[in-house]
């Protein structure tokens, strides 16, 4: 990854497409989505998580109903992890994807366009965004270790 924009106002965010997201093939969609708002995509590999990423990743959720099958959800295939540059893209992209509910994000969203309910234990909802300068910053050292 090259070195940061030199405008402060420029920041990166950390967006996964999650499992259910690579799955079904949107993976492109979502990166349509955010370079057609005017983002640039920095970094951007196909993996998969670990135990060890996701429990420093989902550490804020732990020992919360949805953390474990939230986690076997993260592990169950591959994700897309990619990092976002713009000014104020951790909020912009927190707004392209939606509400945390795919069945109530509004339409127009990447959650509320592509996502649904599927009677799971935890909500297959698509993307994952970072949702603050730190979360970001945290986010993009757990994924991409070596940027
Ligand atoms: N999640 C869930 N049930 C809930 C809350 C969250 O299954 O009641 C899952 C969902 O996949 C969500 C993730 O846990 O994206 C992380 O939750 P968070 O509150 O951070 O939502 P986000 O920031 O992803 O919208």
């Amino acid at each position: 990854m090259n070195a940061p924009a030199q405008d402060t106002a420029v920041e990166r965010t950390l967006v996964l497409v999650k499992p259910d997201g690579v799955a079904r093939g949107l993976s492109g969609e979502v990166i349509r989505r955010i370079e057609t708002k005017g983002y640039r995509v920095v970094a951007l590999q196909l993996t998969t998580a670990t135990p060890e990423l996701l429990a420093q990743h989902y550490a804020e959720h732990e020992g919360k109903p949805f953390y474990q099958p939230l986690v076997d959800f993260m592990l169950s295939g591959p994700v897309v992890a990619l990092v976002a540059e713009g000014e104020r893209v951790i909020e912009g992209f927190r707004s392209l994807a939606g509400a945390t509910d795919p069945t109530a994000a509004a339409p127009g969203t990447i959650r509320g366009d592509l996502g649904r309910d599927w009677g799971l234990a935890v909500q297959q909802n698509i993307v994952h965004g970072s949702d603050s300068a730190e979360s970001a910053a945290r986010e993009i050292g757990l994924w991409f270790p070596a940027s």
